[in-house]
């Protein structure tokens, strides 16, 4: 089903027209080898780069194309609901380009984000470690400051893109005390010092790759310093708050895919004489899965239309990846039920929707970590966003 859009300007309608017809010719006949051989599609991301679709909602003088966050959003949806791994993957590149755009200097800016967001440079974003996830804040990864810019040591876990990328977005410590001395890096992939471990051998999503990544001795210069001493972990908490509105358009992508693959193998399986979609105990589940995720695109929509505002939109991104990544797990799962047996097989999608969907209530964040980040905000007083975002005021410990 072709989703009914309503964009805020003709020129957002023409970028989803683009990017329906790219997913169309380029991203749907390659998903199934690519995802079954777990090769990463470089090539595909190159051909995003090339349509101006790595730095969608950057301004235009340094090479993004200035859209609001709400078409961002609805682009992520759509490579999504075509690759998984490649909607993700611009997100996360996307994520990774924020403490450049929004804390770097005026000279930072200038000599990194042409090449970051021109289409050809691919980023990651390091901030979980193996002893660190949700608790974030313990990271131990340290980069100790002397007269030529940092010394770093350490590795971070489960980086997507981890050895593919151009670019790595670094949290580490700089000093003691939790959160309050972790700083923020830009570290270039052909660095001394900078290597991978072995791509996870995940239950799905297995093209896009994720691994360790590990700093032995990296140095680095002092403008790799994005932001300022201590400051990176509220960077990394901010670039969260979007990038959690961008694993929600995926889930929202990924969830529209299989409820389509079901209901049109609903319309045309036949038993006891007529079309399954006929039962009414599937055609109940099909009304309830389109309504779920129409619902759910409309949480990510109003969160994205406050960022967009320039209001604090922070708690209503966590709600956003809360309720689309677990609407996505269930409709990933009733679309196995539609296909019956067929769905338990690889010869149909439903199977890899639903390994897929799984990984979603995880990352960014796991849908525990955006409970506590929605409970929080309601206990404030004036029970919601404080100026900037619940998660981006120091109050909170716990990311992912
Ligand atoms: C495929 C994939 C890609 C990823 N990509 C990246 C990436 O690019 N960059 C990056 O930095 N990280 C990445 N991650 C890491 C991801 O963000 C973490 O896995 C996630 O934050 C959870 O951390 P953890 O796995 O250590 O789980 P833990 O923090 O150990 O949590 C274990 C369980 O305890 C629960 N829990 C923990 N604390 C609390 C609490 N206070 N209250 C209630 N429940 C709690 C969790 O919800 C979870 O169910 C990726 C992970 C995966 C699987």
């Amino acid at each position: 089903m072709t989703v009914e859009r309503v964009l805020p300007t003709p020129e957002a309608r023409d970028l989803l027209d683009l990017v329906r017809d790219l997913i169309g010719k380029e991203v749907a006949p390659r998903v199934a080898a690519g995802e079954s051989a777990g090769r990463f599609p470089r090539e595909v991301f190159a051909l995003l780069g090339g349509a101006g679709l790595l730095g969608l909602p950057y301004p235009e003088e340094h090479g993004g194309a200035a859209q609001p966050y709400e078409v961002y959003l609805q682009v992520v949806e759509e490579l999504a609901a075509g690759w998984l791994a490649v909607g993700l993957g611009v997100s996360v590149h996307t994520l990774s380009c924020f403490p450049v755009a929004a804390y770097g200097t005026a000279s930072q800016r200038a000599a990194l984000l042409p090449e970051m967001l021109g289409g050809g440079s691919l980023g990651a974003y390091c901030l979980s470690e193996p002893h660190a996830g949700s608790d974030a804040a313990a990271l131990s990864t340290r980069a100790v400051p002397g007269p030529e810019g940092y010394t770093v040591d350490g590795v971070k876990a489960w980086t997507t893109h981890g050895g593919v990328a151009d670019f790595y977005t670094l949290m580490a410590r700089t000093s003691p005390g939790g959160g309050r001395g972790v700083s923020c890096f830009h570290v270039p992939a052909g660095v001394e010092g900078l290597s991978f471990g072995a791509p996870e051998r995940k239950m799905g999503l297995r093209s896009s790759p994720t691994a360790q990544v590990r700093l032995d001795g990296v140095r680095l210069a002092p403008e790799a310093l994005l932001g300022a001493e201590g400051e990176g972990f509220r960077i990394a908490l901010a670039a969260l708050d979007g990038g959690r509105l961008g694993i929600a358009a995926c889930a929202v992508g990924l969830a529209q895919a299989a409820c389509d693959a079901a209901v049109a193998y609903a319309g045309e399986r036949r038993q006891f004489g007529s079309r399954v979609a006929d039962f009414q105990g599937i055609g109940f589940m099909l009304a309830d899965m389109a309504t779920q995720i129409a619902a759910a695109r409309a949480l990510y929509l109003d969160a994205a239309r406050l960022r967009d505002a320039g209001r604090p939109y922070g708690t209503r991104a966590a709600m956003a990846k809360l309720f689309a990544t677990d609407v996505c797990m269930k409709v990933a799962t009733d679309a196995v039920q539609v296909f019956g047996g067929y769905g338990y097989v690889e010869d149909f999608p439903a199977e890899r929707y639903l390994r897929e969907a799984k990984v979603l209530q995880i990352v960014e964040g796991t849908n525990q970590i955006q409970r506590l980040v929605i409970g929080r905000a309601l206990s404030r007083p004036g029970g919601g966003d404080p100026q900037g975002g619940l998660t981006t005021e120091g109050g909170s410990r716990t990311t992912g």
